[in-house]
């Protein structure tokens, strides 16, 4: 079944999956966007064509898109190239003039749908309208905020609903520009099963060269599409240049995936099974992390005991130390055999590492 208007299976989530927003983060000229586009449709077919006209910046006097002009670029695309066309929209005005365009998918930015008002805005303009609709999350890592912003729009009578994860801003986003914290996502995906949620693997990575390892995350968490901003001259885009690809860049990326089956056909199972082992690599990440520091802490020992003339191990602090964790392993639960085996491990790390700086010198 197609909805003649936008040309979309309207059994969309088993028809178009998996989803394919590619594009540039902005529409600059016709140019850049037809070159882009021609570049896309070299290697791949069916793609809902991206690029924002309205662009929401952090600083005044970036820039703030092209405008109204852009969207009538963006319907020549659709002719040229037979693509679906999609646009951000941040107010009822952009909800109105994209749907007088003709634009095919909208989607509300982050800075967006951080906001309730701004969402029933966009929500009341989209009444009796059933143009497809994907929310991304909020910037901030609150998926009750996402979740809401969903609501908002569902209950305006939008049928076709998706979701994008883009990542969230914490106070630390390292390697990433915005962290995956995919537990939020699987979170998400848990409260509203029904709607694709397709990952924006651009605005997470922020460089090219981790792009591929968030893509193949997204699709190992069996998210429903990607979004790769693609332009096809990045360094030259006018924003986010440091994180689009190129076409070719973007055929490669995507040949490169590597599609696992699912191993359970029940999602919700899958769901939760998948938050689980979300935790479990966040707390094993933490015990790496929590090593490392441990044994920088014993070299730094190390250093000191060289200083003066003390040898690398003394039996009774390192007696003292099982003890404390045995006593504590107990309380919570942690078997003696484990804890003692554990802290040998570490206690032989520890030793090798001081006795590598011990030995350094030839002291
Ligand atoms: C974008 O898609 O170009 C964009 C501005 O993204 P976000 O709302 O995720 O920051
Ligand atoms: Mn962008």
């Amino acid at each position: 079944m197609v909805d003649n208007k936008h040309n979309i299976e309207v059994d969309w989530l088993k028809g178009r999956r998996p989803f394919q927003f590619f594009g540039p983060c902005s529409a600059e000229s016709v140019d850049q966007l037809r070159i882009t586009a021609k570049g896309i449709s070299e290697h791949f077919q069916d793609v809902i064509f991206r690029a924002g006209i309205w662009k929401p910046r952090t600083r005044p006097n970036t820039f703030e898109g092209v405008g109204k002009d852009g969207l009538k670029w963006l319907i020549d695309i659709k002719e040229e190239f037979g693509f679906q066309v999609a646009t951000e929209v941040a107010s009822a005005a952009h909800v109105d003039a994209c749907l007088n365009a003709g634009i095919d998918v909208l989607w509300i930015g982050a800075r967006t749908t951080v906001n309730p008002f701004s969402v029933q805005a966009i929500a009341d303009a989209l009444k009796g309208v059933d143009i497809p609709v994907f929310v991304k999350n909020p910037i901030n890592p609150d998926v009750s905020l996402w979740s809401g912003a969903v609501e908002r729009i569902e209950k305006a009578g939008v049928s076709k609903i998706g979701a994008i994860h883009r990542g969230f801003h914490l106070s630390d986003n390292r390697p990433y520009r915005n962290a995956p914290a995919w537990e939020l996502a699987v979170q998400f995906r848990t409260e509203h099963i029904d709607i694709p949620l397709i990952c924006d693997v651009s605005h997470i990575s922020g460089v090219p060269e981790l792009i591929p390892h968030v893509a193949q995350r997204a699709f190992d968490l069996d998210m429903d599409g990607l979004m790769v901003e693609t332009h096809y001259k990045p360094k030259e885009a006018l924003s986010d240049a440091k994180q689009q690809l190129t076409p070719l860049q973007l055929h490669e990326l995507i040949n490169n995936l590597v599609f696992k089956s699912a191993d359970s056909k029940n999602a919700e199972f899958k769901n939760q099974l998948d938050f689980l082992r979300e935790k479990i690599d966040r707390i094993d990440d933490q015990v790496v992390e929590l090593m490392a520091t441990r044994m920088n802490i014993s070299e730094e020992i190390g250093s000191y005991k060289k200083e003066n003339q003390v040898t690398v191990l003394q039996i009774q602090r390192w007696q003292e130390i099982l003890q404390r964790s045995l006593k504590s392993g107990e309380a919570l639960n942690l078997s003696p055999k484990f804890i003692t085996s554990l802290y040998n491990a570490i206690h032989d790390e520890s030793i090798r590492k001081q006795t590598i700086i011990l030995e350094r010198d030839g002291k």
